[in-house]
């Protein structure tokens, strides 16, 4: 019913409007951006596969935000990475985050429940990769709450979000913006070559986000010619290319050393 998809696209607004301007953890990108990454949720094979050999071909590492509760399935967005794929990009310097164990949707889910997943999910890791951490969390599905951002804010260096825009001046490391370049969002790219030029201008922090990268993907993943266009246009602009984890880190570190210039934290 109409009246009814109406109140629902209000009662989510009014939750992305909340989750966005309260529990916040403000820091700024002013003295590292421009810094651009690229993150896959889900992690499908392929993400592990071509994805990672794109990326690589342009110096960059990717974040894989990864449900250990979905590995080696067929989902939606094709068979999820197995336990040696995860070793491997770990191995050659990418990095893992959060996606809950489940994959849950926060807007449907207690705090308690999404918070045990949470935990589920790093003592999985832990057990089948010991020793290796997640780096970060992306919000799986409808996004964050204003309930679970500051549990979350505890347990990582920081967490991702959507919304199809850059992290820019002063940001929050509770609900970093991203952009996700999935079939179904209808990105081009002539839309990533000014999002990619607004934030080497304002020295930000872009975050680009799919699931699957095949020559038919699903709705919710690219093409290699997409994400390779992507990320030359990135790398084009000077941006570093740095996995989340890594560059919240060094946001972090110019915050405490109170460093003015991004030329004194080097470039990689
Ligand atoms: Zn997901």
């Amino acid at each position: 019913m109409p009246g009814t998809r109406l109140v629902a696209r209000a009662s989510g607004k009014v939750r992305r409007m909340l989750a966005s301007r309260f529990e916040r953890r403000e820091a700024s990108t002013d003295s590292v951006g421009p810094i651009v990454s690229f993150t896959f949720d889900d992690a499908p094979k392929s993400a592990f596969g071509v994805g990672r050999e794109i990326l690589e071909s342009f110096g960059a590492r990717a974040t894989y935000f990864v449900s250990l509760g979905l590995l080696d399935k067929e989902t939606e967005v094709g068979r999820i990475a197995s336990v040696d794929d995860l070793a491997r990009a770990v191995a050659e310097g990418c990095e893992l985050g959060c996606h809950t164990f489940d994959h849950l949707d926060a807007w449907s889910t207690s705090p308690r429940d999404y918070l045990e997943s949470v935990v589920r999910n790093r003592e999985a890791l832990h057990q089948v990769l010991p020793g290796t951490g997640f780096a970060a969390f992306a919000y799986p599905k409808s996004g964050a709450t204003v309930w679970i951002k500051p549990a979350l804010s505890k347990l990582f260096a920081c967490c991702r979000g959507g919304g199809q825009g850059i992290n820019a001046g002063t940001i929050d490391l509770n609900l970093l913006n991203a952009c996700f370049i999935d079939q179904w969002t209808g990105v081009d790219l002539e839309f990533i070559r000014k999002l990619v030029d607004d934030n080497a201008a304002r020295r930000g922090w872009l975050i680009f986000a799919t699931h699957d990268v095949a020559p038919t993907p699903s709705p919710y993943g690219c093409s290699p010619k997409f994400l390779e266009a992507v990320a030359r246009c990135a790398s084009e602009t000077g941006s570093l290319l740095l996995p989340v984890g890594e560059a919240c880190a060094r946001l972090l570190y110019a915050a405490e050393s109170g460093a003015s210039s991004h030329h004194s934290v080097g470039r990689s």
